[in-house]
């Protein structure tokens, strides 16, 4: 009997294991794939949608034709229930109760929730830019806020994991004022968890610190670090000290969460809705169920006064879902699942726009203790991430996932 892998989300993580195993095995293994959303989203360009430089159907593509081509089922459903003592997944499609999918292996690529319950009043008072229908909602109060500009607050709050896409954003609506006319009468704040600037959730690099300093002095723009955010009221960011920082316009990334599917999965879930896992990607606790990018725990290793998450990025979500693919595709030919690839010890390898600029971020692991670790900034990082993302969404389209 051929084995059937089942795989949950078509993101970065879910996209990538699906085909990574069916490349392997080809018509040795049935894959399918159960995903809420019919389109790749790339999401490291939700920074320039609100300013109307990209188009939601410019950063995405339909997945169907992609997994039908490579011989996988895609499902367009969400996951409603998991049940790994029975090995079964319960996906709303086919009737009021669902349908129930049997696996031998689980790939759990489910991704993020956002957090907008940490702080009281940012659901109803300021913008987010993390999931595509709030990047759409984030650039129609920006189309607002250019009729009528006041000051602008870019804030990552407590336990916020994603400080790249803040500071993306930040560099950006500087560049963005100064293209309106405006920049010299905006005050423009950035307010984050982070204990220094270029912390990043991932304990800074070398000079990054003064760098960041140097693009903030030079950008005018003002920090507030290190502290939590109170409360967002309709026209002031309130921080944990009583500061106020008033805003008429308020981009503020919030921590993750995952997916409650998997968070009502009690043996799977750790309190924050992630699946803690081995190095191997398989669940601590169940050695067929795999979890790769987001949906994955990873272990903060420091503590910070005010708590701040882990970015787990596109190029780490990847090495977790060939990883898992290739420990899946060891088991269904007997073999042991002996790949392994902690999360720290993947290379950091980023880029952060600034519109026009930008830096390139590189170290030879995630975490530290680290041997290297370089920022190069400069305006080729711009025009290298405008490469990668044509070049991203090209190889996640055509399946290409064995390219770098
Ligand atoms: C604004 C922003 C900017 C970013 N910039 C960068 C960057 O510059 N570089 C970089 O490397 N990374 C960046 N990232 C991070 C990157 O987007 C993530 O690493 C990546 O999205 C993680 O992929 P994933 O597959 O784990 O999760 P996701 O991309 O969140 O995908 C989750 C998938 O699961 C599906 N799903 C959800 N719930 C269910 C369910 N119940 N049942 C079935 N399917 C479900 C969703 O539809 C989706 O297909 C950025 C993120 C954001 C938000």
């Amino acid at each position: 009997m051929r084995k059937k892998v089942l795989v949950l989300g078509s993101n970065f993580g879910g996209l990538t294991a699906a085909l990574a195993v069916k490349h392997e095995l080809h018509g040795d293994v049935d894959v399918t794939v159960v995903s809420t959303s019919d389109r790749f989203l790339f999401n490291p360009s939700l920074i320039w949608l609100p300013f109307g430089k990209r188009r939601p159907e410019d950063i995405s593509f339909p997945v169907a034709p992609t997994f039908e081509g490579h011989g996988i089922e895609f499902i367009h459903a969400g996951a409603t229930a998991i049940d790994p003592d029975r090995r079964t997944v319960t996906v709303a499609a086919g009737g009021p109760a669902g349908t129930t999918h049997r696996y031998d292996y689980l790939v759990i690529a489910t991704g993020y929730r956002n957090r907008l319950d940490v702080v009281p009043g940012l659901a109803d008072n300021a913008v987010t830019i993390t999931t595509l229908p709030d990047a759409i909602k984030a650039g129609e109060a920006w189309q607002r806020f250019l009729h009528d500009p006041g000051p602008v607050v870019v804030a990552a709050t407590q336990g916020a994991g994603c400080f790249g896409a803040a500071y993306e954003f930040l560099f950006n609506i500087s560049h963005q004022l100064r293209k309106a006319g405006i920049k010299k009468r905006v005050k423009l704040t950035y307010v984050s968890a982070e204990p220094f600037l270029g912390h990043f959730g991932i304990g800074g690099l070398p000079h990054g610190e003064s760098l960041l300093k140097m693009f903030l002095r030079k950008e005018n723009i003002d920090a507030h670090l290190g502290g939590p955010i109170d409360h967002v009221a309709s026209d002031a960011v309130v921080l944990g000290d009583g500061t106020e920082i008033p805003f008429s316009y308020a981009m503020i990334v919030p921590p993750f969460a995952g997916q409650e599917v998997v968070a009502r999965t009690g043996t799977l879930s750790d309190d924050k809705g992630y699946v803690p896992v081995r190095d191997t990607y398989q669940s601590r606790k169940y050695d067929d169920v795999y979890a790769v990018g987001v949906a994955a725990a990873v272990d903060v290793p420091w503590q910070t006064p005010t708590p701040v998450g882990i970015p787990k990025t596109g190029f780490p979500t990847e090495v977790m879902a060939h990883t898992a693919a290739a420990n899946i595709v060891a088991q269904i030919r007997g073999a042991e699942p002996a790949h392994t690839k902690a999360f720290g010890d993947i290379k950091a390898v980023c880029v952060m726009d600034a519109g026009n600029n930008g830096v390139i971020i590189l170290a030879d692991k995630m975490l530290p203790p680290r041997k290297h670790g370089v920022l190069i900034p400069g305006p080729q990082a711009h025009l290298m991430k405008l490469g990668f993302e044509k070049y991203f969404l090209w190889k996640a389209r055509h399946g290409y996932v064995t390219l770098p």
